[in-house]
């Protein structure tokens, strides 16, 4: 029979649930974990994003920049050679006016700081006047491009060629040329204006720049004319091949592109822009390596803060774990210990069945149950016939024994799970049956006598000569006036009258009977 009983560790109200505490604990751990990285993920990659962004604005500027200065550059090039071209096309350059023409190149290159130097040829490309006071005795430039260019070119339009060597002098320029003409329109010689390369290398060293940036100034058929960091090797050669001048915007007069380089595998980003009234292109290339340098650093140090925190965030989670794993086993064990210790205070622990303490709870419970469904419910009392004379015959050992083997025989007696059978004290026991009527209970009680005879438990004090039990029913439907004293009582007394009767026998007494008493033996 199931009996509630004190549980320290029950929470009052049965809807208020012990919550999975670890499983919650596990489970905000890692949610906090997921949004620190998390945040940190998006963190970084918009810091990254403003980065690039950046940089690109400043390559762009730069590139604006760049643009600028070789506009200007070329222009006041352009400006001084179409004012000398147009002054030796109306006067020519004979003997007579040489030595003045020399003085105004002198000053012309005096006044623009990129010239290297303005030089004047013949038809045959011969050395005519330079703005160098000593002119220079070679085999003349007949072999130049530019020569050969305004030779078969009758246009008058200023020319910008690959960078060369100065015969001069071996600086390295830029050429940039007209053709002149004799008053009926034919080739008469060529006008020079050398810019010095070294006028832009400089212009490119003014910027800061990461160690693997670029700025390149290159003809728009990708011809390099200068380029920082300065690579003789590289002046002079067609870029033309290079993934930056293949790729699609380039054609457009800015754009931007993110490239691997072929000739280094750097990543750069490379802004572009064509001069528009020279067949010119600057470029500048950021690395992207250099562009991230400062976001790779923060990075580093956000994810070394967010893992010490998220590390900091799981060790206390593995405490938190532990001391609760601990201290659900601390409570099953403290519950195992009060399931044996209400197991100690509510059984017998010589017959292992239900003590008076436990049996009077059940009544109390069985009482209210009873009155409440009007149930009946009976009560079977229990002695030993003649059990001081066995203890006497064959020692107390012998007779606990024997109330062992009493106990024994009534559980298995009890089928139903609501039977409570008790040790009532010294040799006496008692069967709880709720729901039982006093036929049941009589059945029951007929049952238990036969069973202890069937033991065969030899007893020399007895007149059967083996061990026999007196029982005593009772039953009625209680109500709420009934007292368990009464019921108890009522039992008893059927109890005495079946050992009054001659023992070994059942007694039943019953409402209905008017308390008269029954009494069945095998007599
Ligand atoms: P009756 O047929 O009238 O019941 O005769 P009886 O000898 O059984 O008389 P009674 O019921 O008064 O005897 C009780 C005896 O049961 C006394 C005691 O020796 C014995 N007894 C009580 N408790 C225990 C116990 O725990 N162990 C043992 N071995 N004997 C017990
Ligand atoms: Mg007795
Ligand atoms: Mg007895």
């Amino acid at each position: 029979m199931p009996i509630p009983h004190f549980d320290p560790f029950h929470v009052p109200g049965g809807a208020l649930k012990r919550l999975p505490l670890l499983k919650a604990a596990v489970a905000f751990i890692a949610a906090v974990c997921l949004c620190l990285c998390g945040l940190l993920f998006l963190q970084l990659e918009q810091s990254r994003r403003y980065d690039l962004e950046s940089a690109r604005t400043a390559s762009a500027n730069l590139t604006r920049a760049m643009a600028q200065q070789a506009q200007d550059t070329f222009q006041q090039t352009d400006l001084v050679l179409t004012s000398l071209a147009d002054w030796i096309e109306s006067d020519g350059f004979g003997p007579a006016l040489q030595p003045r023409l020399q003085k105004t190149f002198a000053r012309r290159v005096q006044a623009l700081e990129q010239l290297h130097g303005l030089f004047l040829f013949d038809k045959h490309g011969h050395w005519v006047i330079t703005s160098f006071e000593q002119l220079h005795r070679g085999p003349g430039v007949a072999d130049r491009d530019y020569f050969t260019f305004h030779q078969q070119n009758t246009a008058l339009t200023t020319h910008i060629g690959p960078a060369i060597r100065s015969r001069q002098n071996g600086d390295w320029i830029i050429p940039v040329s007209r053709r002149l003409n004799d008053q009926d329109g034919n080739f008469q010689g060529v006008l020079l204006a050398g810019i010095k390369m070294s006028y832009f290398d400089r212009f490119f060293e003014s910027f800061s720049l990461a160690d693997q940036d670029e700025m390149v100034l290159a003809l728009s058929d990708g011809t390099l004319l200068a380029r920082r960091p300065f690579d003789e090797a590289k002046i002079g050669r067609s870029l033309a091949e290079e993934p930056v001048f293949q790729h699609e915007p380039y054609g457009e007069s800015v754009g931007t592109a993110t490239i691997r380089s072929a000739a280094d595998g750097v990543l750069r980003l490379y802004d572009h822009q064509h001069l528009q009234a020279y067949p010119l292109v600057v470029t500048a290339a950021m690395s992207e390596q250099a562009i991230l340098a400062g976001w790779h650093d923060r990075a580093f140090k956000s994810s070394l803060i967010v893992a010490v925190v998220v590390l900091g965030i799981c060790l206390f989670g593995w405490v938190f774990v532990r001391q609760v794993r601990n201290s659900e086993r601390i409570e099953a064990d403290l519950r195992k210990a009060q399931e044996a210790l209400e197991l100690i205070a509510t059984h017998d622990s010589l017959t292992g069945l239900a003590n008076r303490r436990l049996f009077e709870r059940a009544l109390d419970i069985e009482f209210g149950r009873g009155a409440r469904q009007r149930s009946p419910l009976s009560l079977i009392m229990l002695d030993i016939d003649f059990f001081k004379r066995y203890n006497d015959t064959y020692g107390h050992v012998a007779g606990d024994h024997c109330l062992a083997e009493m106990a024994k025989v009534l559980k298995g007696c009890c089928h139903r799970k609501a039977d409570l059978a008790v040790r009532y004290g010294g040799e006496e026991f008692a069967v709880l049956l709720p729901d039982t009527n006093l036929q049941g209970a009589l059945a029951l009680a007929e049952q238990i006598r036969r069973s202890v005879i069937d033991q065969h438990i030899t007893h020399a004090g007895s007149p059967t000569g083996y061990l026999t039990v007196s029982l005593g029913c009772y039953a009625f439907v209680p109500s709420s006036l009934d007292s368990i004293e009464v019921f108890l009582q009522r039992a008893d007394a059927a109890l005495y009258q079946a050992k009054h009767s001659g023992r070994n026998r059942v007694a039943a007494l019953s409402m209905e009977d008017g308390f008269d008493t029954l009494a069945r033996s095998d007599r």
